[in-house]
């Protein structure tokens, strides 16, 4: 599946907020939000006024960016959403959540979601025992996930797995970061959903 190649840091300047897309150096003071903390371009320290469209745009870019999807994926999931029982705008970051790439990141598997879903690309994971590399792949309660046996990127995950803090492995999650197991135990709820964002805005948007 297609995805964004183009320069990272400054999707970040764009969107006003650190989305965490380069693993260690989000973290370092290399960090190019911490550095230009206002969108890139010409106009990028002026005054912008914004309308409500620009910012239901936003807050859908925002969203979409951070989970590394294009338009079409995206939008995808939004009909998806809108045809579940619930609130759309639940649904809709719930299903992004439960995306295997995501899962292995929160589970603290990688330092990165785009590193998450290079290694789920290249089988670096299974999934109830078997090899599972579609990062879009839905996990459900009770998938229990791991390593693959002999995975070449071992190393790398583990060092991930043990820089992850506790704190940031959400509850739905369970983790033993020794061995490199997660079960999924839930399905995350909106307030287990930490990414400030108003997903109303994008419900309105795509509802015109
Ligand atoms: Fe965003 Fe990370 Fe780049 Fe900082 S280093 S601007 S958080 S991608």
């Amino acid at each position: 599946m297609a995805r964004y190649t183009g320069p990272v840091c400054k999707i970040c300047r764009r969107e006003s907020m650190k989305l965490f897309l380069k693993g260690e150096r989000c973290l370092s003071d290399k960090c190019g939000f911490e550095r230009r903390p206002y969108p890139p371009g010409e106009h990028g320290r002026g005054r912008i006024k914004e309308s409500e469209y620009a910012k239901q745009l936003r807050e859908k870019q925002k969203v979409k960016r951070t989970y590394g999807l294009l338009e079409k994926q995206f939008r995808g999931y939004y009909q998806k959403a809108a045809r579940q029982k619930g609130i759309t705008g639940e649904n809709l970051l719930r299903l992004l959540e439960i995306r295997f790439d995501d899962v292995v990141y929160r589970a603290g598997f990688a330092f990165s979601r785009p590193e998450a879903r290079q290694l789920v690309r290249h089988g670096h994971f299974v999934i109830n025992g078997r090899r599972v590399d579609i990062p879009s792949y839905r996990l459900k309660v009770g998938d229990i996930f791991n390593m693959a046996p002999g995975a070449k990127a071992a190393d790398r995950i583990r060092e991930a797995a043990g820089a992850a803090s506790k704190a940031v492995i959400p509850e739905w999650l369970e983790i033993d970061s020794k061995n490199l197991t997660g079960k999924v135990t839930d399905l995350p709820t909106r307030a287990q959903i930490t990414m400030p964002v108003h997903e109303q805005l994008i419900v309105e948007l795509y509802s015109k």
